[in-house]
Order: C-alpha cells, then structure tokens, then sequence
C-alpha cells in the first residue's frame, strides 16, 4: 500500500501544500500564494526551549517564595508573598479569587513547565518521553489558563494606588514575575511543535 502524501495547509489562505523537507531547509518557510509564514527552521528550538524551560521554573521558585511587595505605614513595616497574599484573600471571604490567584499564576505554569520539560528533556537525550501524546494534549489544555502577566499588571495598578497611602517597596518577586513573563512569551515564540513531533518519530522508542 502507498503512503499518501504529507500535506500541509496555509493558516491564511488554505493553500495545501506538499510538506518541506524541513532538515534540508534554513531560515522560514513561506506561502508561495500569500506569503505567510508557514514555519521557521534550523533554530535548534528544541534545545533552547529546554534551556528557556529551565529559567523559567527558577524564576518561578524564586518568584513564589520571596515577597512580592512591602510596605512601610508610619514605621510599620509588612510584606509578603504571593502564597501570603492567596491566604489573606481566603480569610477575607473571597476563596474563588484566592484559588484563581495561586491556580492561573503559580499551579498552571508549573504544571505547563513541568510538562514542556517532560518533553523537551527526553527528546534531546533522544529517547520518547512517556505518555508523549496525553502530556501534549495537557500542556495545549493548561497553556491559555497561565497568566503571570494579568498578575503583574494587577500589581503594578495596586502599587500605584497604595503608593499615596504608604511607602511601596518592591520586593524581589515581582522582579522574577516580570522576568518570568518575558522568558514564558519568548518560549510560547520558540517552542516548535512541529519539531516536538518529528523528534519524538526519530527518536528511540
Ligand atoms: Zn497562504
């Protein structure tokens, strides 16, 4: 029996396409009919995925167990972190917000890092992860509930405000949290699936 041949459609105009031998290729792939940019090749995403991956768990540790924010009212000093601030939420009557807090800025993008890594490490050691397709399903699944940035944007409004009333010292969280939201755009860029997939079918079973 024949294999019939690989095609690939253009996201913009539908344009299928016999698909690219993307090892022979460097640089971007693009529509020959509009021009879009199907993919992009030779950028060894894989490994810099990985190493991005790594950053960004620190960053995450990092960002969880230090204080986000300080303040100093007429001497007294407070601070905390963003466990902290979860269970001051729970205390005052809002769990929903306090589960939301913790959930979208810490549990889903560990759980979306953990998973990229449990990718991303066995492929580059050349060997299929287990459970490759069930991990792949959960991280696109877990992708659009992590939102670090929605966080800081909160807190910088909530710095701003608080800065009338008292002296605002930030703490060396929200530095990570920033830092952190930068290394998880750059990698949601650069992490290829289209090569997750052809090295998982190169790879030793
Ligand atoms: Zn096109």
């Amino acid at each position: 029996m024949t294999r019939p041949p690989h095609l690939t459609a253009c996201h913009e105009c539908d344009l299928l396409l016999r698909e690219i031998d993307l090892s022979a290729e460097k640089g971007t792939v693009a529509c020959p009919r509009c021009d879009a940019e199907l993919y992009r090749v030779g950028r060894n995403s894989l490994e810099r995925s990985l190493a991005l991956t790594c950053a960004a768990l620190v960053l995450l540790v990092i960002a969880t167990t230090f204080p986000i924010v300080g303040l100093n009212i007429q001497g007294h000093e407070i601070e905390t972190t963003v466990f902290g601030a979860a269970r001051q939420l729970w205390r005052d009557d809002m769990p929903g917000v306090a589960v939301l807090l913790l959930a979208t800025t810490v549990l889903i993008p560990l759980i979306e890092l953990c998973a990229l890594g449990w990718l991303l490490l066995p492929l580059h050691l050349g060997y299929r992860p287990a459970g490759f397709s069930r991990v792949f399903r959960a991280l696109q699944l877990a992708h659009p509930w992590a939102m670090v940035e929605v966080f800081i944007l909160g807190v910088l409004v909530s710095l701003v405000k608080l800065s009338h009333l008292a002296d605002v010292l930030p703490g060396p969280a929200i530095w990570c949290f920033g830092a952190l939201m930068l290394v998880l755009s750059v990698l949601s860029s650069i992490v290829d699936y289209r090569e997750l997939w052809q090295t998982w079918e190169a790879a030793e079973a």
